[in-house]
């Protein structure tokens, strides 16, 4: 896709405008550029979120499934889930997760910020230990970037389980990252103004807790919510949707799967993931400024959502909500 190239001379903020219109108006590889948030010329000038992939951890297409006919349209292919965060004041770029996809995804990165190819980036926040939110990692290794010293944070047990199983303890045994703590609650200061603070979410937790990450700038607030398994368990942990909802300025929220019947011959009802349907009509009564900054992310493969010309994103936005697409800008 047609991410901005790095600056050379042109204040960011022209660049990145730049770019959301030739969004606008192509539709490049991987991506449709269907939708975009409103942004202010004034706001991009500062801190930054840009959506790096919006599929589920295992990406579209899925690994296996040959008869997908997206294997030979790339314009329907979606990358996992990521999220940059770029601060043009201090030439720093970061990333919450590192997936399967982090190759393009760092450059794509890259392309976006003003600051120099090295280091690759200025840190990762990892959201938990599940196959698309980690596993890019092993991109800063020894075979690859050999890098040093990328700040890695992550909540206790999911720091515990890089330091003491390979191959991801490599990373921390050659310094190629360094893991910083993260703790629920207590935000991480990235730069003037910026700062990123984890959420514990209910979520299947085999390796590590599960957080959401928001994204407080100078004037914006983003939340960045791949993976919970249901808001009511959320509710029983004293935590509303509709209350995080009202702090902050865009919403990105699981989206995996749109609604029960979606994979055929399974009964979807306990699957660990609210569907699009059931998050539409728990937020339906709210007003139609609260709807809007849901965008929806974390889509599996079987989402009929993924289509822009589905039945399934028309329901999405006749409720006031949007599927969310890579190369998107919030101005923080
Ligand atoms: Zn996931
Ligand atoms: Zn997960």
């Amino acid at each position: 896709m047609n991410l901005p190239t790095p600056r050379t001379g042109a204040p960011f903020h022209a660049t990145a405008l730049a770019f959301l219109f030739a969004a606008l108006a192509s539709v490049p590889i991987g991506c449709t550029a269907t939708t975009t948030i409103d942004v202010p010329a004034a706001s991009t000038a500062g801190p930054f979120t840009i959506v790096l992939g919006i599929a589920q951890d295992a990406g579209v297409p899925q690994a296996g499934v040959f008869s997908d006919p997206r294997w030979d349209d790339p314009a329907a292919q979606r990358l996992a889930v990521s999220l940059g965060i770029v601060d043009p004041a201090s030439s720093t770029r970061y990333m919450i997760d590192a997936t399967p996809d982090f190759k393009r995804q760092s450059l794509d990165l890259y392309r976006a910020s003003d600051g120099p190819p090295r280091p690759v980036l200025d840190g990762i926040l990892l959201t938990h230990g599940h196959m698309g939110h980690y596993t890019g990692l092993m991109f800063l290794g020894h075979e690859s970037i050999g890098a040093n010293g990328v700040p890695v944070w992550a909540m206790p047990r999911m720091a515990e389980f890089l330091r003491t199983n390979g191959p991801w303890s490599q990373l921390v045994a050659y310094g190629n990252i360094r893991l910083e703590p993260l703790t629920a609650g207590v935000p991480v200061e990235l730069g003037d103004g910026l700062s990123v603070t984890p959420l514990l979410v209910p979520h299947r937790q085999e390796f590590s807790e599960v957080v959401a990450f928001r994204v407080d700038g100078p004037r914006r607030s983003v939340l960045w919510l791949p993976d919970i398994d249901s808001w009511r368990e959320w509710d029983e942990w004293g935590v509303r949707l509709e209350d995080v909802l009202a702090t902050v300025d865009v919403a990105y929220l699981d989206a995996t799967f749109f609604a029960d019947g979606e994979i055929p011959g399974r009964d979807m009802s306990g699957f660990p993931h609210p569907f699009i349907r059931t998050t539409i009509d728990r937020l339906a009564d709210l007003p139609a400024s609260e709807r809007k900054k849901v965008r929806f992310i974390h889509l599996n493969h079987t989402n009929p959502a993924l289509d822009p010309s589905s039945p399934a994103r028309r329901e999405i936005e006749s409720a006031g909500m949007a599927v969310a697409e890579r190369g998107e800008i919030v101005g923080l």
